[in-house]
């Protein structure tokens, strides 16, 4: 397990002529404060991942390599598919197409942890860039006359936001046509997105499914193991790369509900929870 370990090195700048006395209380105050600083908080465990997402060389490259397999292969299917009803896609919004890790990196800081308070402030915000090369695949798709329809669980008052964070990112989006899909925006639009998928699939050929978690793609019963859900994903191996294409979220998903008997997150659980659902082989 690594350790968290503070700083005590600094030189936090001596008096010009220390008396004996001055330098103790000097220095009994510096290890104070530096201990206080040290046994405050736990680090926050979506630390290493957030860094890992916004300055990493190989997330970008990973991002943009899904997108260039998606872009491939709606080249092939628009050169085979026989284009009896219309054309579109699906794609999720947070950590698929727009990046949030910026809000994460705001509640590390503060030291608060998931607050929807916060949440809702930076969806208002409209501001989160995209995700590395899902603007050029989606204005693509888009350009071949095929439509995007955005299938995200922010909830319906979060539309009007979303889409101006995605208009002002140029994603494309219909003026006529709702093309964003929010959770309770119409009655049975539920959590699971398998509502969704299913109206869409009724009125479109869709030719292809974009998330950052498995429950973008596939209804996950409650209580889903993670062993379960290792299975699922496999047992639909042949469509993985060929018209479903998982982004990587290292920061959160649906596994962390998969770790715990109770089906509740393993991101709040004890530490020595954590280690006991490590594999060591
Ligand atoms: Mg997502």
């Amino acid at each position: 397990m690594r350790k968290h370990q503070c700083r005590q090195d600094e030189n936090p700048g001596a008096p010009l002529r220390p008396t004996l006395q001055g330098l103790a209380v000097f220095f009994i105050a510096i290890a104070t404060v530096a201990t206080a600083a040290c046994t405050a908080t736990r680090p926050d465990e979506r630390l290493h991942s957030t860094l890992w997402v916004q300055a990493s060389a190989e997330y970008a490259v990973i991002t943009r390599q899904v997108f260039k397999m998606a872009k491939d292969e709606i080249d092939e299917d628009l050169a085979s598919t026989n284009r009896v009803r219309p054309l579109a896609i699906i794609v999720d919004v947070d950590q698929t197409i727009l990046d949030n890790s910026g809000q994460t990196a705001r509640s590390i800081i503060a030291g608060s942890g998931f607050r929807s308070a916060d949440w809702t402030e930076w969806v208002n915000e409209a501001s989160a860039p995209g995700v590395p090369g899902a603007l050029e695949y989606l204005q693509y798709v888009a350009a071949q006359g095929v439509a995007v329809f955005y299938v995200t669980n922010r909830s319906a008052e979060k539309e009007d936001a979303t889409r101006r964070n995605l208009e002002q990112l140029g994603f494309p989006l219909n003026p006529e046509t709702d093309m964003i899909l929010t959770r309770l925006e119409q009655p049975g639009w539920t959590r699971d997105k398998a509502s969704r998928r299913q109206w869409l699939a009724s009125r479109f050929e869709v030719l292809q499914i974009l998330g950052d978690e498995l429950s973008d793609f596939l209804s996950l019963p409650p209580g889903t193991d993670a062993e379960t859900r290792l299975h699922m994903a496999q047992s639909h191996h042949e469509k993985w790369g060929r018209q479903w294409f998982m982004l990587p979220n290292p920061i959160y998903g649906s596994w962390e509900r998969a770790l715990t008997p109770d089906g509740s997150s393993i991101y709040d659980a004890p530490m020595e929870q954590k280690i006991r659902s490590l594999k060591t082989q």
